[in-house]
């Protein structure tokens, strides 16, 4: 059998929309980028593989919604509070820890995406950037009805794994430094019909998990069973199977670590229900649609930013995003979870060029592939961050496309600007650099994502 096959060329394929910004998914990155090009002025079209928004936040399962705060305050005032804000109004998120119902958080990112003016393409998934030049002039995707293709004058990639970036020739690393392993997957799932008044502490989950895995009833590498409560009384959480070894951004690899994610989840379902007091009568009430995938691509920017920025609380004049929630790395390859913690109080900042690739004009990454090394990356992924990071792009995009400027021609401390007047949590200038130390505890975490 041939190892390639080619397919025709000089297709004719209808373009179906000319604007100023395309967002190619529509995950927490790409909700931030829609709704921060659109509220600049920009016409905009995102584009999203399944039939709803949310990314990670709902396609993957992925909950609650990580702490990012300083004093008390949310540092990720944005498009994300106002996600938050519809979530709550629609009764789908409980607070002091930010639990919120996936199926809810569909309904309030496609309701603030719609009132921001997004047009919203589902069902279609990138095939490939048509380029002009170092230029991206459409973006072929595959819908139902075949291959469309999209032209905008500046795109935006927050696929989550950088699938435009990659495609269109952008330098991109993978992993981490010491052998390009990423971060596992994890298939999440809830239990419903928990008694939580029965559910022993941690400590005895603890033993009996080690015991099931002793003996063989378990086989996943993580380390201990993470769990969180949930916007209902009698469900749980669960963010604890461990798929190593499979790259999120490789077809065949991607559809076997489905298959071993489910694997797992149905041995936690039967450990819970015949070894954990208050699961006896438990059932599985969902899965993410997808396995939830940490890490794959991360693209080279304009600047870069490194475990040292984040051990020294880095800041920048155009920081457009502030992070304080801590490295976690999940083991790659096994057991153990790494976890450092800034001192409180402190926090490092997203400098605009982390969000401008090498290699293509007219294109900003946004969500969690930026241009930062696998520490960093571990850090500034979870959910708030991420938005964030996305509603800069879109800024950018907007002012881009406006002034007929590419986005590295963009001035990074504009783009902070117009994002402290539309809210968020940002100072004017530069604050200067904390040279704070740091916590770093390599113990099984409780509070991971
Ligand atoms: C198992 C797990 C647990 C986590 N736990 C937490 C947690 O508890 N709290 C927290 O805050 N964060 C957590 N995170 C991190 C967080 O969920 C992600 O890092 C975050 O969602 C990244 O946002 P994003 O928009 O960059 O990417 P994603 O959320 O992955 O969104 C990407 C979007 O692009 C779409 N897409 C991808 N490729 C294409 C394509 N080729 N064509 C069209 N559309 C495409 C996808 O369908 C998706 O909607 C967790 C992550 C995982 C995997």
């Amino acid at each position: 059998m041939p190892a390639f096959v080619t397919r025709p060329q000089q297709e004719a394929i209808p373009v179906l929309h000319d604007v100023d910004v395309i967002v190619v998914g529509g995950g927490p990155g790409g909700v931030g980028a829609a709704i921060g090009a659109a509220r600049n002025g920009a016409k905009t079209l995102l584009i999203e593989r399944y039939g709803f928004l949310g990314g990670m936040a709902t396609a993957g399962h992925v909950n609650p919604w990580m702490p990012n705060h300083h004093d008390g305050k949310p540092l990720d005032s944005g498009v994300f509070q106002d996600w938050c804000k519809r979530l709550e109004e629609l009764g789908g998120m409980k607070l002091p820890h930010r639990h919120f119902c996936p199926e809810t958080a569909k309904l309030a990112a496609e309701q603030i995406c719609l009132e921001a003016g997004v047009e919203i393409l589902y069902h279609v998934s990138l095939d490939r950037p048509l380029m002009a030049g170092d230029k991206i002039d459409s973006v072929l995707v595959l819908g139902k009805s075949g291959l469309s293709a999209h032209r905008a004058k500046v795109f935006i990639d927050t696929s989550g794994d950088a699938d435009l970036a990659a495609r269109a020739g952008c330098p991109f690393e993978f992993g981490r430094e010491l052998d390009g392993a990423a971060q596992p997957m994890t298939t999440n799932f809830d239990m419903a019909g928990v008694d939580l008044k029965r559910i022993p502490d941690r400590k005895t989950i603890q033993e009996k998990y080690d015991r099931a895995k002793a003996e063989g009833r378990i086989q996943c590498p993580r380390e201990n069973v993470l769990y969180f409560h949930t916007v209902e009384e009698d469900r749980i959480h669960f963010n604890t199977t461990r798929v190593t070894g499979h790259k999120g951004t490789d077809t065949l690899e991607f559809s076997r670590a489905e298959i071993e994610g489910r694997r797992q989840v149905a041995q936690f379902i039967k450990f819970l229900r015949e070894e954990i007091s208050g699961f006896e009568n438990a059932r599985l009430h969902s899965m993410g649609a997808q396995i939830g995938v940490r890490e794959t691509r991360r693209v080279k920017g304009r600047a870069y930013l490194t475990r040292k920025d984040y051990e020294r609380g880095s800041k920048f004049p155009d920081g457009i995003c502030r992070v304080t929630y801590p490295i976690d790395i999940h083991n790659p390859t096994g057991t153990g979870t790494e976890m450092v913690h800034l001192p409180k109080g402190t926090w490092y900042e997203i400098p605009y060029g982390c969000l401008v690739p090498q290699g293509c004009e007219n294109l900003l990454v946004g969500g969690r592939p930026i241009s930062v090394d696998h520490a960093v990356h571990s850090s500034m992924r979870v959910m708030p961050p991420a938005c964030t990071v996305g509603q800069a792009c879109g800024t950018a995009a907007a002012i881009a496309a406006q002034r007929g400027l590419t986005p590295a021609q963009v001035d990074g401390c504009e783009v902070k600007k117009v994002m402290i007047a539309q809210g968020v949590n940002l100072v004017d200038g530069a604050e200067g650099e904390t040279a704070a130390p740091f916590r770093n505890d390599r113990s099984a975490a409780v509070l991971s994502a």
